[in-house]
């Protein structure tokens, strides 16, 4: 290294004059350009100090205002950022859940862009009241009486626990003591709402005197959540929704359900697995249900309560109903999500988790024999075999959890044991939109069920980028 190897590093003024970094100053400000100059010129320095030579001053600049717009752009990416789910998990929760149908988008960007009539009642010109803008639709498709809307289906159990059950006891079978992702402990959830949780019932079993004999004088209400991650199978044994009601109305008491995942609609008719319902679980006799907006639903993260006019106007009233509420822009998307209930034939086309859940696998099978040339090609220096394959995708967000739907999808199966799949994973990772596979059986599994059609060729366009054989 020689003083006048790094004397030759162009001056920070000089290089903001360039015309392509004023452009990038009028797009981004000069301040981040000028740290991006900064920063590339130091790592240059740093690199010269390495022994790496420098080429000759024009191609110099050219080299460095290259790599400050390639800083920039990494800088100014957005930190919530698109990804391909090609995990095989369709509501998976990590990415986001449902993705939304075209008649949600545009009306969450509408009450983003313009005043809303979002508590105001534009009759009277007076005061409205949020819920209101959805409760009409939810009770249309549950046959619940009334309906209020929270930030999800955790502060929905929260919010109705802290109401109605604080400083009382609440009773729960066993077997439905469910953890969800973690932070969602339905015996945690209970303390912080300043209920008591009398457990009972075995893991396995629990019988209707299970509950009668539970009931005392500080019982606030029965509960069931439904066990939407697991199955208890076996020598098994739980009270139907029904017999537990009336167990709770003779005592006069509320029956409430958390159902986790609330499909409005009967997932059977598609040839997917049965998912209860709030429709059946108010008519078997719960007072409330509890379900999430952006698992089977398919709409924006939300928590929705429906049931008895009396316990949700309680609920609207308990003073954290403010600090749990959704704002304008889910609500504008939750509400263009009901409607398309109200016409249930077209839900598969127009429902987006609902297209992507029963998407056929033939249909995916020839999507993946489309973009196995293009996968082949990226990876045509890599020591593996890319193949077309049959595979099962996972409903996901605690759905269903037994049941798995035949889909399809491409494999790079490694010649020989090894990280390769882990580098693989991690090169799909660095993607211009990141792809998300998964590891199993020593190879990478990309299932195509989530890739839209219209992703099609962005997604094969950047595979190019893999090119470099792994070292
Ligand atoms: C998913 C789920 C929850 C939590 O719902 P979020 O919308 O993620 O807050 C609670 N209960 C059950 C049974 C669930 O499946």
């Amino acid at each position: 290294m020689t003083t006048s190897t790094l004397a030759s590093l162009p001056a920070v003024d000089r290089l903001l004059a360039e015309p392509a970094l004023a452009a990038e100053a009028a797009t981004h400000g000069r301040r981040i350009v000028i740290e991006a100059v900064r920063a590339e010129l130091a790592a240059l320095r740093e690199a010269v100090q390495a022994g790496t030579a420098l080429p000759s001053a024009p191609a110099l600049t050219d080299t460095l205002v290259a790599a400050v717009a390639r800083r920039i752009a990494h800088a100014c990416r957005p930190r919530l950022r698109q990804v391909f789910n090609l995990s095989g998990t369709v509501l998976h929760t990590n990415l986001g859940r449902a993705t939304l149908p075209e008649e949600a988008i545009a009306a969450m960007v509408e009450a983003a862009r313009h005043p809303c009539a979002l508590e105001y009642d534009i009759d009277s010109g007076g005061r409205g009241d949020r819920d209101e803008l959805v409760s009409g639709l939810l009770s249309e498709l549950t046959g619940g009486e009334a309906a209020t809307v929270v930030n999800n289906n955790a502060a929905a159990v929260f919010l109705l626990l802290n109401t109605l059950a604080q400083r009382k006891e609440v009773i729960v079978s066993r077997g439905e003591l469910v953890e969800i992702g973690g932070a969602f402990r339905v015996p945690d959830i209970m303390k912080r709402a300043g209920a008591r949780l009398v457990e009972i019932g075995c893991t396995n079993r629990t019988h209707a005197r299970d509950y009668e004999d539970a009931i005392g004088p500080r019982t606030a209400l029965l509960m069931k959540v439904h066990t939407s991650n697991y199955a208890i199978e076996g020598f098994t044994q739980s009270v139907a929704q029904a017999e537990i009601a009336a167990i709770a109305h003779a005592r006069g008491l509320p029956f409430v359900e958390d159902l986790g995942s609330g499909t409005l609609t009967g997932l059977e008719a598609w040839g997917l697995p049965h998912e209860p319902t709030p429709r059946e679980a108010i008519a078997a006799g719960a007072d409330l249900v509890s379900f999430s907006g952006d698992k089977l639903l398919g709409g924006p993260q939300a928590g929705i309560l429906v049931g008895r006019r009396e316990l949700i106007a309680k609920i609207k009233k308990n003073p954290l109903k403010r600090a749990l509420r959704v704002g304008k822009i889910t609500l504008a998307g939750l509400e263009a999500v009901l409607r398309l209930y109200r016409d249930p034939e077209r839900l598969p086309e127009r429902l987006e988790t609902l297209r992507l859940l029963t998407r056929g696998q033939a249909d995916i099978l020839a999507q993946a024999e489309r973009l196995r040339p293009a996968l082949a090609a990226a990876l045509a220096g890599w020591p593996l075999t890319v193949g077309v394959e049959p595979m099962r995708s996972q409903i996901g967000s605690g759905s269903l959890p037994v049941d798995r739907l035949p889909s399809a999808g491409l494999v790079c199966r490694p010649h020989k044991k090894g990280s390769l799949p882990n580098r693989l994973e991690k090169a799909l990772r660095g993607l211009p939109v990141p792809v998300i596979g998964h590891i199993a059986d020593q190879a990478l599994w990309l299932d195509l069920r989530c890739l839209r059609q219209a992703d099609e060729a962005g997604f094969a366009a950047q595979l190019g980028q893999l090119a470099a054989r792994p070292r």
